[in-house]
């Protein structure tokens, strides 16, 4: 077909290829999801229903995009790590950012009646962003920053929910009273207040979510790591809610490292 003189036009359009051999993470986070939780009346600190949901939407998104090797979730965020050698959409950053968060949103929201017994009253969105990560020891200390913060947002939340709803404590008497507490000082108020043992509270809560895409077994030695897209396919996805901080974790699972 000939070209048309309009054709011009997409030489406006922005290169996006991330640099090749890095790691790309995609971050998605939901847009207003303070307000988001209020109106659906969740259970505070944490509602387990939503925590499953986003999980659910996270492995519809591993599903289809066979080269995120891990995907790391808690509250409204996730971030999905792609093999450092994919070449998915050339590694157009809009394409794959745009993919993930339109797919996750709409998984979210496909998947909301399986999960609440109440209808969605308003539309949730997500926002995305990729980052680049140059070797393992970078995103490793990524994933790491991402559970640390899981883990200090939720020993705050479960203490300043529990001052509210067990203390009789106003959201601004417990922002007061939290003010300056280091978390060995929350845990002592969990326990002397409330009889709750943090260390009891459950992993989902504590260290977050974690989907790997496992090789069976036969496959998991195999030297080059390289896994055809065949092999790929027959990966199982695993969720998991431990530590990613230590060694073990990632020496005991070399196909991560893709
Ligand atoms: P933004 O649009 O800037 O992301 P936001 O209101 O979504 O604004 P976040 O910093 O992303 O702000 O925080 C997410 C909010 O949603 C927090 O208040 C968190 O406690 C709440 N939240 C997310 N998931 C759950 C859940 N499963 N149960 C209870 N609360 C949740
Ligand atoms: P890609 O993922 O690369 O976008 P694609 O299959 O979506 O692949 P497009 O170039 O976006 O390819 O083309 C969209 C296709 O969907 C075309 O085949 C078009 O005819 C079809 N299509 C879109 N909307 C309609 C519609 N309303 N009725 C019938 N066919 C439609
Ligand atoms: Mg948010
Ligand atoms: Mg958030
Ligand atoms: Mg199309």
């Amino acid at each position: 077909m000939a070209k048309s003189r309009f054709e011009y036009v997409k030489q406006y359009e922005r290169l996006d290829r991330l640099l090749p051999e890095t790691y790309i993470v995609i971050r998605i986070d939901g847009k207003g999801f303070h307000k988001f939780t209020k109106k659906h009346d969740f259970e505070k600190p944490n509602d387990l229903r939503c925590l499953n949901l986003m999980n659910a939407a996270a492995r519809v998104v591993m599903s289809e995009f066979t080269d995120i090797v891990l995907a790391y979730g808690d509250s409204d965020e996730y971030s999905f790590v792609w093999s450092k050698s994919t070449e998915l959409y050339e590694r157009r950053e809009s394409k794959l950012v745009s993919h993930v968060c339109s797919l996750f949103t709409s998984a979210f929201v496909f998947n909301w009646p399986k999960h609440f017994d109440i209808p969605l009253l308003s539309l949730p969105s997500f926002d995305g962003r990729a980052v680049l990560y140059p070797n393992m020891k970078v995103l490793r200390d990524y994933l790491h920053w991402r559970q640390v913060d899981c883990h200090i947002n939720n020993l705050y939340n479960t203490t300043f929910w529990m001052l509210i709803l067990k203390g009789g404590f106003t959201n601004t008497q417990a922002e007061e009273y939290l003010k300056g507490t280091v978390s060995a000082e929350k845990h002592e108020i969990l326990f002397s207040k409330f009889g709750i043992n943090y260390n009891f509270e459950p992993e989902i809560y504590k260290k977050g979510s974690i989907w790997i895409r496992e090789p069976i077994d036969q496959e998991w030695h195999q030297q080059d790591k390289k896994f055809s897209v065949k092999q790929k396919k027959k990966m199982v996805l695993s969720i998991l809610h431990v530590s990613l901080i230590d060694d073990d974790f990632w020496t005991s699972r070399p196909f991560l490292e893709v």
